[in-house]
């Protein structure tokens, strides 16, 4: 795979530098803007052409019914499907009469340009109309980090060599028509015009519509305010001034500005648009929420908002960003990657986080173990506040997942493996339900934040409950065998190949996981857990039973088990299938389940969690095993193996996965970047780097590192927040230098920052700097075996051979 030649390599910018047709609707999602609150896909500013509309506000769906040919009790009745909202992105112009369309005429010049230090996606074309006349169209637009309802456009258009009349239209528009959904069951479930016309208004300053959803009952207002500029009119009717009409409908609102323009002269528009919904405000309230949103914005200008997002993103580089000498394209990507991440959650406040952000109607905008598994723990370590506000989201569906639990007959809280709002949306059993481990995820999630950064607001608030109940759950479905060990039947692990499977590794030692993080914050906090009716016999068997966990190991083989049983399944033919890539899209579940096929790294995930339950050569040994049946048909899967891989001595295997796991994306490599970004995959980029090649691991809350670089990587320098500080780790000709700095966030100075090197304790306090040598890792294997046409995907530029 090779990267577009539209998108060149650059460190803080991707850049399009030609308007390419069939690559639409892939850079709708990679430039699409967000804060976390509201998602804008990089459509083009007059709306046509496109590859799919959208505009996305967290946590507004509307419901549609799941069928079932067969019917069966506990299976969820409705899912909950992402809205595409109001679109307050359009913006159409007229050439004397023509509509500026860059399908007609002939577009001289193209560019696009996302800045992620700046926060905001420019565009600069030069379009001869097909009458002739040469314009240059350039516009600005942001999704503010600080105003989180508020995104914002300045748009100009100039004529060039001749004079020419121009009409701008800047418009909010409901019920777009989307295209037309194809049977990938990655993709979003259709829908008809999902909103209502419940209000329109118009003032002065701007224009307001209200709607609501049919089935979930939210409403939604969209508000616009613009600013025209532009040369005096040689007009007497308006005074000299542009001409300006205001029309307003049910689905849309309009605000035209005709001008006449010189050569060299240009029209001006700003605009500033809001949005907010509710589930129980009234549509007066909410259309007064939005217009408020936008009259602040206006009133503090497009330059305001400017110097916020750069300030607000200065601030967040500091202690977040990752510099990688020797490999571009990586460099580029994982600060790609850590932006939209950051987009993704930072001002999600009260929402989850979609497996797809809010960058497109993928997976119908669900938030899946994606978010605590992979996109958390980088949030935890650069921008934690927006780790908290995920948590936060989740125990506020405590309820409905002890609702789900009492409907499974089981104990405690059952979280889902799909949702919007907190029901499960999941109608396939078994990669749905059965992938229990995803309340395990949220609750190390919980524990993981409160070692990490010190806070323990999260655990106070709600987060001592969610693991006291997801602790009853794993209790409820575990069980001690007559082999004295604890186990957890009938679950789906990580690995969607192979479902209903007993005593899962990576299940079973994250159920462990959960059961001691909800003993440690019950005896940290006795009096929330007395209140929950938590004593002492039931601490001591959450311990009992984690500590009697059961992780099947094949004697023979010398290898675990991923599951019970799984190595002793029929092997998998990769030679005669592997034309059928990803095989969920062209091989029955069937034969999937019967066989020796992992769909993503589960074991390996297993070991890179929770390695102190393995030995070296017990990793070793099961990277191998594992490698070799391993397909990655989920985007979940390279940043693990990229991490396990490194730890066991393959820096180059690393090396490549690393790449595939950053440039997902940007190359597209799933073929499906369309719909969404791979939000997960994007955050595993920095996990690839930080936990592989920074060899970073989390125990107890304590950050352990071990650096090693793959050859072509000459530097890597990377910052973590924890407890308050700021640790930055730099990595380059054989040894490591951790420096500390002091926090933003009003944490006591002077605390040292404990974390461990190659297993020698450190302690520095701000200020302090400390240089260990790296101990380089032998390989106790040669490098593993993937499955045919399974090796991961790296450009050859840099590929070195193995050094073992
Ligand atoms: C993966 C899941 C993941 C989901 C959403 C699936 O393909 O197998 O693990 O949660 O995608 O990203």
């Amino acid at each position: 795979m090779i990267r577009h030649s539209a998108f060149p390599v650059d460190p803080w910018q991707v850049r399009e530098t030609r308007l390419e047709h069939d690559l639409l609707a892939q850079s709708e999602s990679l430039f699409a803007l967000g804060n976390g609150h509201i998602g804008l896909r990089g459509n083009l500013d007059e709306g046509e052409p496109h590859g799919i509309p959208g505009t996305y506000l967290n946590g507004f769906y509307e419901l549609r019914p799941l069928p079932y040919a067969e019917s069966a009790y506990g299976n969820p009745e409705s899912s909950q499907s992402i809205v595409n909202v109001t679109n307050g992105k359009l913006i159409r112009l007229l050439v004397d009469d023509e509509p500026f369309d860059v399908r007609y005429g002939t577009l001289v010049s193209h560019e696009r340009n996302l800045d992620l230090r700046a926060g905001t996606l420019t565009r600069e074309a030069v379009w001869i109309s097909p009458a002739g006349k040469r314009i240059r169209v350039t516009s600005t637009r942001l999704v503010s980090f600080t105003q989180r309802a508020v995104a914002a456009i300045r748009f100009e258009v100039e004529a060039v060599d001749n004079p020419v009349r121009v009409v701008l239209q800047s418009e909010l528009v409901a019920n777009e028509s989307v295209p037309a959904q194809t049977a990938d069951p990655r993709k979003a479930a259709a829908m008809e015009r999902p909103l209502e016309a419940v209000d329109q208004s118009i003032t002065e300053y701007g224009m307001v519509l209200v709607h609501r959803t049919r089935a979930s009952k939210l409403q939604m207002a969209a508000s616009m305010a613009n600013v025209v500029e532009g040369p005096r009119q040689n007009d007497e009717q308006n005074d000299g001034q542009i001409a300006l009409e205001t029309h307003l409908a049910p689905d849309w609102a309009r605000l035209t500005a005709v001008s006449g323009l010189q050569p060299g002269e240009r029209l001006k528009l700003t605009k500033f648009v809001g949005w907010g919904w509710s589930n129980e405000r009234s549509p007066d309230a909410l259309r007064d929420q939005v217009a408020g949103a936008v009259t602040m914005a206006r009133l503090g200008g497009f330059d305001q908002l400017l110097a916020e997002q750069r300030a607000y993103l200065d601030a967040f580089w500091d202690a977040a960003d990752v510099e990688v000498e020797g490999d571009d394209e990586i460099q580029q990507a994982v600060r790609f990657g850590l932006f939209h991440v950051l987009q993704a959650g930072a001002r999600a406040e009260g929402r989850g986080i979609a497996a797809k952000g809010l960058t497109g109607p993928g997976y119908d905008g669900h938030t899946f173990w994606d978010t605590e598994s992979f996109v958390l723990p980088v949030l935890t370590l650069t921008a934690p506040e927006a780790a908290a506000h995920s948590l936060r989201w989740r125990y506020s569906t405590l309820d409905l997942a002890k609702q789900r639990a009492a409907t499974l007959g089981v104990k405690g809280a059952a979280f889902p493996w799909r949702t919007i709002h907190g029901e499960e949306c999941s109608g396939y059993w078994p990669a749905g339900t059965a992938a229990m481990h995803v309340t395990a995820d949220i609750a190390n999630a919980v524990t993981r934040y409160t070692g990490v950064t010190g806070d323990t607001s999260v655990e106070v608030e709600g987060g001592v409950e969610l693991l006291v109940e997801t602790a009853r759950l794993w209790m409820s479905l575990g069980n001690v065998g007559q082999d004295g060990h604890w186990h957890v039947a009938g679950v789906t692990g990580p690995d969607e190949y192979t479902a209903l499977v007993d005593d899962n590794i990576f299940t079973n030692l994250a159920a462990a996981q959960n059961l001691l993080g909800a003993a440690d914050a019950a005896e940290r906090h006795l009096n929330l857990a007395a209140q929950l009716g938590v004593d002492t016999d039931e601490i001591a068997s959450w311990r009992a039973a984690a500590d009697a966990v059961c992780m099947p190991y094949d004697e023979k083989l010398q290898v675990h088990e991923q599951n019970r049983g799984f190595t002793t399944l029929p092997e998998w033919d990769f030679e005669a299938n592997r034309d059928k890539y990803p095989l969920l899209l062209h091989v029955p579940y069937f034969e999937l389940y019967r066989r020796q096929v992992i769909k993503q790294a589960d074991l390996e995930l297993a070991m890179c969690t929770f390695g102190d339950y393995f030995s070296d050569s017990e990793k070793a040994r099961n990277v191998d095993y594992y490698e070799a049946r391993t397909v990655r048909d989920s985007s979940l899967s390279a940043n693990v193996q990229a991490v396990i891989c490194a730890e066991v001595g393959h820096l180059e295997l690393a090396h490549a996965y690393a790449y595939e796991a950053a440039l997902i994306d940007l190359h597209d490599i799933h073929h499906n970047t369309r719909d969404g970004l791979h939000i997960a995959s994007l955050a595993g980029a920095w996990v690839a780097l930080v936990f592989g090649f920074g060899g970073l691991r989390i125990v107890d809350g304590a950050l352990r590192f071990n650096p090693q670089l793959p050859a072509a990587i000459t530097r890597l320098c990377f910052n973590v927040r924890c407890h308050g500080s700021k640790l930055k780790v730099d990595v380059a000709a054989g040894e490591v230098t951790y420096t500390v700095r002091a926090g933003t966030d009003g944490t006591d100075e002077s605390a040292a920052v404990t974390f461990h090197h190659a297993g020698e304790a450190l302690s520095l306090r701000a200020g302090e700097t400390v240089i260990r040598a790296i101990s380089p890792v032998e390989p106790m294997l040669p490098r593993p075996k993937q499955p045919v046409g399974r090796e991961p995907i790296r450009r050859p530029a840099i590929h070195r051979p193995e050094s073992a």
